[in-house]
């Protein structure tokens, strides 16, 4: 297991200076309790802010050192002035509204913006600073958003994953945002970078092409050198922990008591007093209720429980009046001398306190206007062992992805929800359990140490040596030595090129690619040598290859090897049918979105059709190829075809049908007296590097993550080794 370095704006305790010293309290939140275990399996460190603002004495601070140092917890600390500007300022003040999509909340001025910097730059700082190879660092949340970008500039070499707890918003947003293009970047330093839900992963996704032109491939972006993978790991909670809890004597009697003779129904609300919550609409949602249902006046009640939040924040200042008015207005219009509609309490409960009231809930009301998930819902839904109890769920909390049985609702819509709320108190036992049930199986399975272990997983899994940017060493000097060796050992030599990229540079349309007089020497000298096969495999038609290097010795390999052709024939052979209904309906939506793409144009095969958009501006051509899959991938979805994305192409053809089969079959003793020499340049040359046999010597050309073991600068590089092997053939030969 790789050491883990946890970075997120807070440690998980909480200080509290004493006189001569500090006490240090472990916090109990859901990410402290996920992330315990592999903290300490690991060996590793938790980087963060302490929570403290004031100054400390000397002796505090020392204090603070040490027995943050037993816990292996790692202070970045924060003056007052940065914790104003940095967390109050623009964490909480600017990105937390504005990816809640409460725009009205965001003050007029973003200020705060160098204090962001700053702040994101102490934590680069830190981290770096305990890093050692190897490490695994995760990234959590919207305040350090720009971190993974900083600490791949001081250490390109780590491995970097980043989680958001909170929504993603719709691009649209996201673009009003001034930083929009730095706060991207940040993310993008990271190799994985985790959502709550799908819906989040593709508001980002679309960001990264409207606004840094980027493609994206489902759940990858290529970079310049690199690739970065987005994935979605809806967050749980520990399930068993609030079962146990639930099932505590104390905890139960709790229960009963707050049930008493169940004459009175309750409806119980728990968030932190935050405008996201939807606390006043829910309010007003209930006094609806009373108003259209008076036969449940002095039957039901609502204990809500507002945990005070950010009060540092102007804007919470104020909504904490505004709830404080609606409970008062309800109160004092429907209370009697026996009966308090809401039972308001402003402040945390304890652990117990707070499970005893989720499980005397006969409706459990989650209502946020927006929420990145939601811990609340699992954790009533997880204690329930009694398997009774109504959810309502808001439609815009990331859980009710995940939590589909639960009633939903549109918190906006005020009369609705009442009628929710109403339908909830008085749904039948056997649909109460036949909907919790789902709900707790799943709460149970996918906890919050499913969440950890699947993330670190996948972040261990993309950020391995297989997919990442090779160390320099790997480049063309390496190659050629590697080569040599392979070539005085080896009788036989099995050469497989792609053509495009590989062979001559890209050009400005297809056509103009045709080979140089050079390029044809150096081919024909290849297939001259003793024991040598020359296999090109391109994406291109069969009549191009024919006419440009049909004359050669060579096999040839058209349209990614769906068609082969050996040496001297004249027959193409072709890999699967290649009468498609597909094709018509494809062509009339390609030539449709070229007429309307200025810089695109439509390359018509035998079997595939490929759409190229090296000429269009960077973003409009990004940004129409990913709007061209979703379309294609829904009219395909029940075709053998499949939509492949090379290098400003886009290419749809028959499925299964890659550049990978055309490795020919060997035996053992094959393999071990041949060198197989594989290079390409784009995701279709992938395909072929997966296939080979571990010993074979590959190579990309250019950048971009690869699975090859070499790289290549430029074709003027690939040509340069091309030549080598034709000369130490022609060496040979004399010898
Ligand atoms: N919580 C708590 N004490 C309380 C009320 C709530 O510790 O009196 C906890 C609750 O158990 C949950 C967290 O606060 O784990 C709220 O998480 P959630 O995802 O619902 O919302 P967030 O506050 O993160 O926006």
């Amino acid at each position: 297991m790789s050491r883990l370095l946890i970075v997120a704006n807070r440690l998980p305790v909480s200080v509290r200076p004493v006189e001569g010293g500090v006490e240090v309290g472990r916090s109990l939140g859901g990410l402290a309790t996920g992330l315990s275990r592999p903290h300490e399996q690991s060996g590793g460190l938790w980087i963060g802010w302490p929570g403290t603002e004031e100054e400390l004495t000397p002796e505090q601070q020392s204090d603070l050192d040490r027995k943050l140092a037993e816990l292996r917890l790692v202070a970045v600390p924060l003056t007052g002035d940065q914790v104003t500007r940095y967390y109050e300022g623009y964490s909480n003040g600017v990105l937390w509204p504005l990816f809640h999509y409460l725009l009205d909340q965001v003050p007029l001025q973003a200020r705060d913006w160098d204090a962001y910097v700053e702040v994101n730059e102490l934590f680069a700082d830190a981290v770096a600073e305990q890093y050692r190879p190897g490490d695994l660092v995760w990234v959590h949340d919207y305040q350090l958003l720009l971190l993974p970008g900083l600490l791949r500039r001081r250490l390109p070499e780590a491995r970097i994953g980043f989680f958001l707890h909170i929504p993603f918003p719709s691009e649209e947003l996201f673009r009003t945002l001034p930083a929009r293009k730095r706060l991207l970047e940040g993310m993008l330093g990271a190799d994985l970078v985790g959502f709550h839900t799908p819906t989040y992963l593709r508001h980002f996704a679309t960001a990264l092409t409207d606004i840094l032109g980027l493609t994206v491939d489902i759940d990858r972006v290529q970079l310049p050198g690199r690739e970065v993978r987005l994935g979605v790991f809806p967050m749980g909670i520990d399930a068993a922990a609030f079962q146990g809890l639930a099932q505590d004597p104390a905890v139960e009697a709790e229960a009963a008591a707050l049930r008493g003779d169940g004459s009175v129904r309750i409806l119980v609300g728990v968030d932190r007093l935050d405008y996201t919550k939807g606390i006043p609409r829910r309010l007003l949602a209930y006094e609806r209720m009373l108003e259209t249902h008076p036969e449940l006046r002095e039957k039901v009640r609502l204990v809500q429980v507002a945990v005070p939040s950010r009060t540092g924040v102007g804007a919470y200042q104020d909504f904490r009046s505004l709830v404080d008015g609606l409970v008062g207005r309800i109160n004092g219009v429907f209370g009697t001398p026996r009966w308090v509609p809401v039972h308001y309490i402003f402040r945390g409960l304890s652990a117990p306190d707070l499970v005893a009231l989720y499980r005397a809930a006969d409706v459990m009301l989650v209502t946020p206007l927006r929420d990145g998930m939601n811990l609340v819902a699992k954790e009533f839904v997880a204690s329930r062992p009694d398997g009774d109890g109504v959810l309502v769920l808001s439609e815009f909390a990331g859980a009710s992805w995940e939590l589909p049985e639960a009633l939903p609702v549109n918190p906006y819509d005020t009369d609705a929800t009442a009628e929710i709320f109403f339908r909830a108190l008085t749904m039948e036992p056997d649909e109460r359990r036949a909907r919790l049930g789902p709900l707790r199986q799943r709460v149970a399975t996918f906890d919050v140490h499913s969440w950890v272990t699947s993330f670190l997983d996948q972040l261990e899994r993309v950020s391995g040596p297989s997919v990442r940017v090779l160390s320099p060493t790997a480049g063309e000097g390496a190659l050629r030595e590697e080569l040599t060796r392979a070539l005085e050992q080896n009788d036989e030599l099995l050469l497989l090129l792609d053509y495009d990229g590989t062979l001559v540079p890209f050009t400005a349309t297809p056509e103009l690619a045709r080979p140089d007089a050079a390029l044809v020497g150096l081919l024909r000298s290849l297939a001259a040598r003793p024991d040598t096969e020359v296999h090109i495999v391109s994406g291109r038609s069969r009549e191009a290859l024919e006419q440009w290097v049909g004359s050669l010795p060579i096999w040839l390999h058209a349209e990614h090897g769906f068609w082969s052709r050996p040496p001297g024939q004249a027959e193409w052979t072709p890999a699967a049918d290649i009468h498609g209904t597909w094709r018509e309906p494809v062509l009339e939506i390609l030539r449709d979105i070229t007429a309307r793409t200025p810089g695109t144009l439509i390359e018509v095969k035998a079997v595939a059709i490929a759409w190229h958009y090296r000429l269009a501006d960077l973003e409009t051509g990004a940004r129409r190829a990913n709007e061209l899959r979703i379309h294609l991938n829904q009219l395909l979805s029940n075709q053998p075809v499949e939509i492949l994305a090379g290098n400003r192409v886009l290419e749809i053809r028959p499925y299964g049908v890659h550049k990978g089969r055309i490795v020919p079959p060997m035996s053992a003793e094959r393999e071990a007296r041949t060198t197989i020499l594989a290079i390409g340049d784009d995701r279709t040359d992938e395909d072929l590097f997966a296939s080979l046999p571990p010993t074979a010597i590959s190579a990309r050309v250019g950048p971009g993550a690869t699975r090859a073991r070499f790289r290549l600068e430029s074709t003027a590089a690939v040509r340069g080794v091309l030549q080598m092997v034709a000369d130490t053939g022609v060496r040979a030969d004399l010898a």
